[in-house]
């Protein structure tokens, strides 16, 4: 079972007409993954006190319901709300982990409590390599009713840039970020983006 808990908005979209910064209260999406043995919640987002309300308003949990937060990469947008899930497993790919602790020294603090994501997902979920937005992002992939699900975190920021096969103006590198989204349409039929609402991907 999947769930949109909070649905990302990104600060600009071009696709829009934006040429600046349009709105201060960006968050990611948040998705609740409930694989019987293991609530994994994905990117908690927007800030605490927000996210709170929505988990319980989307899903009827309480933080601490939670057994394990997993987060594609280590933007603050997409583990605002981390502190609330004190209780659970911390998940992030490995060399995301490490590239946290090499571009962010000053979070060390959270980025220690992380443990790498390969051994610790529940089975029937597994990594999915999304570079370009950053180098060690990594969606998740997993097979539902409908088809094969990747939450992408910003692997995909959203519809128009998932039509145009493009990353966010903040990319590392925006032919890898084109290549990513190639290969999350060949792969997947549901799409969670990082800052949309889930897409169907016609294969
Ligand atoms: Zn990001």
């Amino acid at each position: 079972m999947f769930r949109i808990i909070n649905i990302g908005t990104l600060s600009q979209n071009k696709f829009w007409g934006e040429k600046a910064r349009m709105r201060e209260d960006i968050s990611a999406t948040c998705t609740l993954l409930d694989v019987g043995e293991c609530r994994l919640l994905v990117d908690p987002s927007p800030r605490r006190e927000l996210l709170e309300r929505l988990l319980f308003n989307r899903a009827g949990l309480r933080p601490d319901a939670i057994d394990a937060v997993y987060v594609t990469h280590w933007h603050g947008d997409h583990l605002f709300g981390l502190r609330l899930f004190e209780h659970a497993t911390w998940l992030m790919a490995e060399a995301g982990i490490a590239e946290w602790r090499e571009c962010a020294p000053e979070y060390r603090h959270l980025s220690d409590r992380f443990q790498p994501a390969e051994q610790a997902l529940p089975e029937g979920i597994e990594l999915f390599a999304a570079p370009g937005h950053t180098l060690t992002l990594a969606a998740l992939k997993t097979e539902t009713p409908w088809g094969s699900l990747i939450i992408t975190g910003d692997g995909v920021m959203n519809r128009e840039y998932f039509a145009a096969e493009e990353g966010y103006h903040n990319s590392i590198d925006f032919e890898l970020a084109a290549a990513t989204i190639r290969s999350i349409k060949a792969a997947a039929d549901l799409v969670i983006p990082g800052h949309d609402n889930v897409l169907l991907n016609a294969r």
